[in-house]
């Protein structure tokens, strides 16, 4: 492996939450012992990621609907944002509902991907013709006259939502493991809390109701106690965030306002890494804005000369 310098005045890092973590955390000197941005102790610490439930459902008023042009329809264009925040409930914050369905396009797996698991899934929910209910799966016409009668029939709401930041949710460096560049890779340490069960529940209860209002056939079971009312496992919300956190306290964070180490004047953090605490929202538009404003803070800090 060949390596190489490269020297710069300023550096901007934005690797992701768990990569930028992960190089910072790597980046031992005697200078910076507990890694470069570290003195705080934080960096890798108040990982969080979206809670993710949801469900969906076939609607049988439109078996063997007619097919034409609905692009933009349904997907991640429909998104309604939390509405319950002046009530009395048992969790803090919220979640927002992404609504999705309809003539999309098949795909294998995935998204409600058709052939991958619809189709063995809905059989033994709706009776054939002939009033009898077909295994799953399924070959040749018969599987032809399925995709007939089910394609465009499936909605579905999933939810994410606030997965209140904590300490003890966090990654570190595991020494024993390392990438192809022989670099140690992270180790992860992660429990949904008490908040997060009650919040999947909720999200349950208003999934079902939307089902039930729609005239839906559910196609998960379900949820409950015991498989914590469908709340995915920490990482499938895929808005992981929070292990290079701000503050103006250079005890309680590694970074400023503005993603400035508080250590090393001249590094900026402009990724996800940067979060103190998500909201109920999809969390990019935010990595935008926090990275515009670290972007002007450059700027302005060149021409003064303090960097
Ligand atoms: C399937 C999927 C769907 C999503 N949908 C949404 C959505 O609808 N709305 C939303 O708001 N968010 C969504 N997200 C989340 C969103 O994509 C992330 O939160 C966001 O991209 C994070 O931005 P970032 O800058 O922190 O990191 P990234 O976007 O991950 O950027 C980090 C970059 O650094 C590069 N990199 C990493 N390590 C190194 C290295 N050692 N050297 C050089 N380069 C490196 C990576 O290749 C990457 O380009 C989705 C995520 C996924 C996976």
């Amino acid at each position: 492996m060949q390596e190489y310098e490269v020297k710069a005045k300023t550096v901007v890092l934005a690797a992701g939450t768990c990569e930028s973590a992960r190089i910072l955390l790597n980046s031992k000197t005697a200078q910076h012992p507990n890694g470069l941005s570290n003195s705080s102790n934080v960096v890798g610490k108040y990982l969080h990621d979206s809670t993710q439930s949801g469900g969906g459902v076939i609607l049988p008023e439109l078996l063997n609907r007619p097919r034409y042009n609905e692009d933009g329809v349904g997907s991640l264009h429909l998104y309604a944002p939390w509405w319950a925040d002046k009530q009395k409930l048992d969790f803090p914050r919220g979640y927002h509902l992404e609504i999705f369905g309809g003539l999309m396009m098949p795909g294998y797996g995935g998204y409600l991907g058709f052939e991958g698991s619809i189709v063995p899934m809905i059989n033994g929910y709706i009776p054939d013709a002939a009033g009898k209910m077909k295994p799953g799966g399924g070959f040749g016409k018969s599987l032809k006259d399925d995709y007939r009668k089910f394609y465009g029939t499936f909605a579905a709401v999933g939810c994410h939502g606030v997965d209140v930041a904590k300490e003890t949710n966090y990654c570190e460096i595991d020494n024993s493991v390392v990438d192809k560049y022989g670099i140690p890779v992270l180790r992860f340490n992660y429990q949904w809390g008490s908040d997060e069960i009650k919040q999947a529940k909720h999200m349950n209860e208003t999934v079902q109701a939307v089902a039930k209002e729609m005239g839906g056939i559910p196609l998960l079971p379900p949820a409950s106690d015991a498989n914590n009312w469908g709340l995915a496992n920490p990482g499938k919300g895929i808005h992981e965030v929070g292990t290079v956190r701000m503050d103006d306290d250079a005890k309680r964070s590694a970074v400023n306002k503005y993603g400035q180490s508080h250590d090393c004047k001249n590094l900026f953090v402009t990724d996800g890494s940067v979060f103190t605490q998500q909201a109920e929202k999809n969390p990019t538009w935010t990595i935008l804005a926090l990275s515009m404003r670290t972007a002007e803070y450059i700027l302005d800090q060149k021409k003064k000369q303090n960097i």
